[in-house]
């Protein structure tokens, strides 16, 4: 057997994203800017993709820009944004709990344009809306966040952020790459001037994914409004939007069904001794968990041993586990947890069955 339990770091697609792409594949392969027959029925589909998306969202399917997946949608957003708006200041707020795809950026900024960034620490596993006030400043352009943290699945106060941001210019991106298709997200409503998602977190393909931008303030090429240039990936955008509908279409049940496949998981472990690395409001999705004395990277290759694929949910460089600047930020350089801790994400796609054996070879592996 193989059990997968590491859907934070990517999913297996749905049949839904998958046979929406084949037919595409098979079907609609014009270039949606030629104005030829087969351009427009390729151009039609594009539409009404992007009208779908919108949808989905709450906004206009103007406010959409297609892009590779959530390390360009940040990158395009920070570092878009930004060098456009550098006459108008040049401070960042972020997190240190955000993923590298939008950490770096801002270092590029701050690197090579002269920025500076305020980074807040979470105090008792939270980042709060009255940081954020706090470190608000005349020069700020900028406030980055994400929804849901990829190693912990805490959930930031993105609401609460957008009510203070509402008497500030700045503008407020949120990555929302582990949070789309779990909740439903309408960026107008929270006070969101440009989000990040990423395809193959929601069951869709790989290298797809868009940004949500309410101004078009950024610089890019010819298509997508002129902000990114080359010809649009018909089949992994039908893909992206068929996986979000059919996620959203089941948003309810799929998080009951991961909450209990969580549920069942720590009660089949309740004999042994651990401890969970999360906040207050999270989502079912993502489990880190520490076994104390326990080193981390033995458990990977253990369980992957037994076919089981979880992980750290830091950085994996050359087959070797960095320690997780997540649960540095969070409980401290020294914190034995940095060593302990392994992530198990769940996807409604695992079983009851799977947990249930999760549990079992780990109580074997730990001696419980
Ligand atoms: N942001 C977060 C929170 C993520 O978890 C990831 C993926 O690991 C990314 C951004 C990057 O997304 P992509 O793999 O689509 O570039």
């Amino acid at each position: 057997f193989l059990i997968y339990l590491d859907n934070a770091a990517t999913t297996p697609m749905s049949s839904a994203a998958i046979s929406a792409m084949t037919q595409v594949m098979q079907e609609t392969y014009g270039n949606p800017s030629s104005i030829h027959g087969h351009g427009r029925q390729a151009g039609k589909l594009l539409r009404e993709a992007r009208q779908e998306l919108a949808n989905i969202l709450g906004t206009k399917p103007q406010r959409i820009f297609f892009t590779s997946g959530g390390t360009e949608s940040n990158n395009t957003a920070i570092i878009g944004y930004c060098l456009r708006h550098q006459n108008r200041g040049k401070h960042i707020i972020t997190t240190a709990i955000e993923h590298h795809a939008v950490l770096e950026p801002i270092q590029y900024l701050v690197e090579n344009f002269g920025f500076e960034v305020t980074i807040l620490k979470p105090e008792n596993h939270e980042i709060t809306a009255e940081q954020v006030k706090k470190a608000l400043r005349q020069d700020t352009i900028l406030v980055s966040t994400m929804f849901a943290n990829n190693e912990t699945g805490t959930l930031l106060p993105i609401a609460e952020i957008g009510e203070v941001l509402k008497n500030h210019p700045a503008v407020y991106h949120v990555d929302a790459v582990q949070a789309i298709g779990k909740l439903e997200i309408h960026p107008e409503e929270l006070g969101i001037d440009f989000l990040s998602a990423s395809a193959h977190k929601f069951h869709g393909p790989r290298g797809i994914g868009f940004l949500y931008a309410a101004s078009t303030d950024l610089h890019g090429g010819d298509q997508e409004q002129k902000k990114r240039a080359g010809t649009e990936n018909l089949p992994a955008i039908i893909g992206m939007v068929a996986a979000l509908k059919n996620d959203i279409e089941h948003l309810k049940t799929n998080f009951e069904k991961v909450q209990q496949l969580k549920d069942t998981f720590l009660n089949e472990i309740a004999e042994i001794d651990y401890y969970l690395n999360q906040g207050k409001d999270q989502l079912p999705y993502v489990l880190n968990i520490g076994f104390p004395g326990q080193r981390n990277d033995l458990l990977l290759l253990r369980l992957d041993l037994e076919g089981i694929s979880i992980s750290t949910g830091s950085a994996c460089t050359a087959g070797v586990v960095q320690v997780s600047h997540v649960l540095q930020a969070l409980y401290g350089e020294n914190s034995p947890r940095l060593h302990e801790s392994v992530r198990v994400s769940i996807s409604p796609q695992n079983t009851e069955q799977e947990m249930i054996t999760l549990a079992k070879i780990l109580k074997n592996i730990i001696g419980g």
